[in-house]
């Protein structure tokens, strides 16, 4: 008998263990397993000549069909528990080795932290920017399909920019004269865009500001429309119309 018919019949007998394995109940596994190996005698043997004696059949089963050793732990490199001849190995020795690998995984989430300002790699900037443009497809095509929607807009900063057109004897694009202008390399709207000077307006309302002070989100925001547009940018406080 080759190795592949070994292979063969072995596997037979653990779809059959798996099987049967909700009507036995856990405690017969290794009892049926005996049973059911004692039809292939040879296979048996077989198993028990690679193997060392000392271990369960199903675990020596398991080994013997994925052609491995005994598992260790990742942290500590103690040999883990057999679970099953379908689950194999658990990960971990024990609870305290999982934990001490989460305070790892909190350890790489603090660099994060310290280098990016985010927690949780989806929300790096590349990636909020993916995600951003899926959105942004997602509503072209919807626009495509016959939706109509709507931007969101301040119509008091459009009379700012109104205001400010006619001391200023400049355009601004705006939400009431053409549209917000879209940035489509980065999937976002501005609240106003001179383009012939290249400045662009943020017309910052109340929610923008935390502590009195413009988000860090907003800022990141403005610097990815500076590097990309070399441009000028100027927000506007909503409450007192400064500017800055
Ligand atoms: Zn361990």
């Amino acid at each position: 008998m080759n190795e592949i018919e070994v292979m063969r019949i072995l596997n037979q007998l653990i779809n059959e263990l798996v099987s049967r394995r909700g009507k036995t109940g856990r405690s017969s596994i290794n009892q049926l397993s005996k049973v059911l190996l004692s039809r292939h005698v040879h296979i048996f043997n077989y198993i028990n000549e690679t193997n060392k004696l000392d271990i369960g059949m199903h675990e020596k089963i398991f080994m013997f069909i994925n052609n491995c050793e005994k598992a260790t732990c990742p942290q500590c490199g103690k040999q883990t528990r057999f679970e099953s001849v379908t689950y194999g190995y658990r990960y971990y020795c024990s609870d305290t080795c999982a934990n001490l690998d989460e305070s790892t995984i909190n350890k790489s989430k603090k660099s994060l932290l310290e280098k990016y300002g985010v927690d949780n790699p989806f929300k790096l900037p590349e990636n909020i920017r993916a995600a951003r443009l899926r959105r942004i497809t997602s509503v072209q095509k919807s626009l495509k399909d016959g939706h109509q929607i709507s931007p969101i807009y301040n119509p008091a900063g459009c009379q700012y920019f109104n205001q400010l057109m006619l001391e200023s004897n400049t355009f601004i694009q705006h939400a009431e004269n053409g549209g917000e202008y879209y940035i489509k390399e980065l999937g976002y709207w501005v609240d106003g865009y001179d383009k012939e000077n290249n400045i662009v307006y943020e017309y910052d309302e109340d929610h923008h500001f935390a502590y009195g002070k413009i988000c860090e989100r907003d800022l990141r925001r403005q610097q990815e429309i500076e590097n990309l547009l070399g441009c000028k940018f100027i927000r506007i406080n909503a409450r007192n119309k400064n500017k800055s």
